[in-house]
Order: structure tokens, then sequence, then C-alpha cells
């Protein structure tokens, strides 16, 4: 992505640029007598790679190691600063778009309402003009720009970064996210779905030894990220883990958005428990409606949670018999 070795590319040793710059993503300041020592390479092919490494930024010398006697070593570093990366979060009607360094660490931020059924021109649009924005608040140019990361509701297929049928977002079916946004920053655009990308970030930052989770998001629409193995399951069309349109046994005669009946999104949602819970007399109009009503001990509104915890609880279950998380 960056100009280095892809791990596809790596050496017979099995440690080229890449898999140096990875193992240097943890800010620890090496030696390259240390990094020889961890990877098994030789200190002369270890200065080779910290050459490409530094050329492109990545790394920097840093302070120097304790002296042993000899002379001191110059120890290097990863350098998150060196270049930025724009991200965005879009839910079905808000974006959280943000600019990060190499470390994930925000330097610039906007969350803004934004309905997704707009359609991909309009939201793409929005998407650029205010990584723009951000760039300018904080003095940096899309030159440095390494990479566009973006999450949207509903299954894209990863390899394309088009969107795979989502119920959610009219309009997006197939519509190729990457080439609209590179026509505003010529960088790699990599589009997930947003809880496959959650799931990601939570095992990194949170159970970064954990092989085999399911992680749940219960928003607007209702979804899971499965990783197995190590890996993120996407699944053949990237629709792996949309455990929304599973069907649940108190869903029968309730219509879906995606079409079928019956599924765990038209009963345990946030909006599907405001309409049900609207229907019965209550003044509910907005998830955070229901979260403040839930919040002040409005007892009909807590049992509807309840009640849509078991829903999700009854497809999970099954989940977790498939995949042993
Ligand atoms: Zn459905």
């Amino acid at each position: 992505m960056i100009g280095i070795n892809k791990p596809g590319m790596a050496t017979a040793a099995g440690f080229g640029t890449y898999e140096l710059f990875q193992l240097m993503r943890d800010g620890k300041p090496r030696t390259r007598a240390d990094l020889a020592a961890i990877t098994g390479l030789a200190r002369s092919t270890v200065a080779l790679r910290i050459d490409s490494l530094t050329e492109l930024g990545l790394v920097t010398p840093v302070a120097y190691a304790s002296s042993t006697g000899g002379r001191p070593s110059a120890r290097i570093a990863f350098n998150p600063t060196a270049r930025i990366v724009a991200a965005a979060d879009f839910g079905a009607t808000h974006a959280t778009i943000a600019i990060t360094d190499l470390a994930a660490s925000t330097l610039a931020e906007i969350r803004t309402p934004l309905d997704i059924g707009t359609g991909p021109e309009e939201v793409l649009s929005c998407l650029c003009e205010t990584i723009t924005k951000l760039l300018e608040q904080i003095g940096r140019d899309a030159i440095d720009l390494v990479a566009v990361g973006i999450g949207l509701p509903g299954p894209v297929e990863h390899r394309t970064g088009r969107p795979s049928k989502p119920p959610l977002m009219r309009g997006w079916d197939g519509f190729d996210v990457p080439g609209r946004v590179q026509q505003a920053f010529p960088v790699p655009v990599l589009v997930d779905n947003d809880v496959n990308i959650m799931a990601l970030g939570e095992r990194s930052t949170a159970w970064p030894d954990t092989d085999h989770m399911i992680f749940v998001k219960v928003a607007t629409g209702i979804g899971s990220g499965i990783i197995s193995g190590g890996q993120l399951q996407r699944g053949a069309d990237g629709t792996a883990g949309d455990i929304g349109h599973i069907s649940v046994s108190r869903g029968a005669g309730i219509a879906c958005s995606c079409g079928n009946m019956g599924c765990l999104e038209a009963v345990a949602s946030g909006p599907a428990i405001a309409a049900a819970l609207r229907a019965s007399g209550e003044q509910i109009e907005t998830i955070s409606d229901l979260i403040a009503q839930a919040g002040e001990g409005n007892l009909s509104v807590i049992q509807a949670v309840r009640q849509a915890g078991r829903d999700i609880g009854e497809v999970l279950n099954a989940c977790v018999s498939i995949v042993n998380p």
C-alpha cells in the first residue's frame, strides 16, 4: 500500500520489508541487532530493509541504546506521524469522518447527520469535501494521505469495494465506491462492512490474542463480524455474519426491509423496538428516545429492550454452535 512489499512477496526467510514494518508498528525502539535477533535475518539484510522504510519516512532513528562499553547503537522506531489516513464510518443516518496518523490516533474528526439513502454520489461527494476540510484544519497536504478506509452499513464485496445488495442503502448495489473516491484522492481505498471493521478494531485493541470471536452491532440494523482462526470471515459475497436477516420465532408475519419475513432485524433493531412501542401507545420516535426512556426506568421500554436481547440471543445461540467463538 505504501510502496513496500506485500506479504505474498516476502523473502524465503518470511521477513520482507512488509513484515519488518508490521513488527515495528508496536512503536518499540530497536537496534538493528535487536531486529536481526527477532527476525533471524542477517544484519546486512535488516539494514537494507530499514533503509527502505527510512526513505519512505515510516521509521526513524530515535534515542541511543544504553552503551555496554562499546559504540552506542542507533535505535529505530515506527514513525506514526509520517503519513496520514482518512477514515469514514457511515451509519444509516449519520457519518463520522476522521484523519488519523499511522498509529490510528485521531488528528481531526467530524460527526454529522447523513442519510445513506441519498445515494453514493451525494454521500461520497460529502466524504471527499469533508476530507479536504479536515486536511486544511490540521495543516496537512493530500500528498501525505496514504489510504482511505470506509465502513458502510451493509454487505460489501471487499475485493472490489462494491456494496453487495445492501438492504438499507438504496442506489448503492454494485457501486464502485473506491473508483469514486479515487477521483478526488488517488490512493488505495479500502471499503468494508462497518461491523467487520468494528470486529477488527475491537480485536486489535482489546483482544489481540483472541483468534475466535463474534462482534455484534445492534443499531438501525443488526450485524456481526466473525473472526475465526484469526481471520475475519467475509464469505463469498461479503455477507458472512449478516445475522440481522436470520429469522427468529417471534418474527412470524413481520415484514423486514430486505423483503423477507420474520428477520431478527425486523423485531430487535432500534427502529423495530421503537415502532412496536409506538404501536402500543408509547411516545418514542427515535433510538435516542428509546435509550433515554429505558434509562429513566420506563417499564414497558425496558421489557421491550430485554425481549430484543432474547431475540438476538436466539440467533447467537445458533452462531455459537456454528463458529465456536
Ligand atoms: Zn431481513
